[in-house]
């Protein structure tokens, strides 16, 4: 398929997505997405993988790997040093870059993400747009089940402003959350 050359990825890789996808899995296993129906979190660790992938077009083994394992040192017991050892330091240090600092209080997380998202490397805004995209399609599609209107809406706000700073990296993954974000304040306006 020479029309697709530059989408190639040697098995190495393909090997070091899989295993932070199964390793991922494995370290969410206990947990779910907050949706009504309680999904897999697994799910929405995928979903950036396959946001990046198919619609940021993204083939670089450790910014997918990064996308599958970005909550794991945030929401599981995993650190860092395990991401370093099992993935390489570049896995390890996107994560580190998009993982909250849960000692401080929700809202101050909240600040540090719009004033922080500017000086991330491209890596760490790629999975951070994903991240975005997805969020703002799952509150439009299956959201929290005990989320208000104005509660969505929200989020919505804080995630256009945390977005922001993160233009310049993809112009096609901006595009999607732009049309995530129109869509879905549509929808939950209703
Ligand atoms: P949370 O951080 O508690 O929840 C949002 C996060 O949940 C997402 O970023 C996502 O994180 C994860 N998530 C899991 N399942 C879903 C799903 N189905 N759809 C979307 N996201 C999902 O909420 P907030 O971001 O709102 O943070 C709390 C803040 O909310 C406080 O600062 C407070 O000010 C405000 N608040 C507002 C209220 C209101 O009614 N307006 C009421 C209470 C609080 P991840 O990607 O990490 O999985
Ligand atoms: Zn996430």
């Amino acid at each position: 398929m020479g029309w697709e050359t530059d989408m190639e990825i040697s098995t190495d890789d393909l090997d070091r997505i899989l295993a932070a996808a199964a390793f991922a899995a494995d370290r969410h296993r206990m947990q779910r997405r907050k949706d009504a129906e309680a999904s897999p979190y697994i799910n929405h660790p995928l979903a950036l993988a396959h946001i990046l992938s198919r619609e940021g077009k993204i083939s670089d083994a450790d910014i997918l790997c990064a996308a599958l394992l970005h909550d794991t040192v945030e929401d599981t017991e995993t650190t860092l040093e395990e991401l370093e050892r099992r993935f390489g330091a570049e896995v390890a240090s996107i994560v580190a870059e998009v993982t909250n600092d849960e000692t401080l209080p929700k809202a101050e997380q909240k600040r540090l993400q719009v004033a922080n998202a500017a000086s991330k490397s491209r890596g760490a805004k790629l999975v951070k747009l994903a991240d975005k995209i997805s969020n703002l399609r799952d509150i439009a599609a299956t959201p929290p089940a005990d989320w208000s209107a104005e509660r969505r809406a929200e989020y919505y706000r804080w995630s256009l402003e945390v977005v922001a700073g993160l233009r310049g990296v993809s112009p096609a993954l901006e595009q999607a959350f732009d049309q995530a974000y129109e869509s879905g304040l549509a929808r939950i306006g209703d």
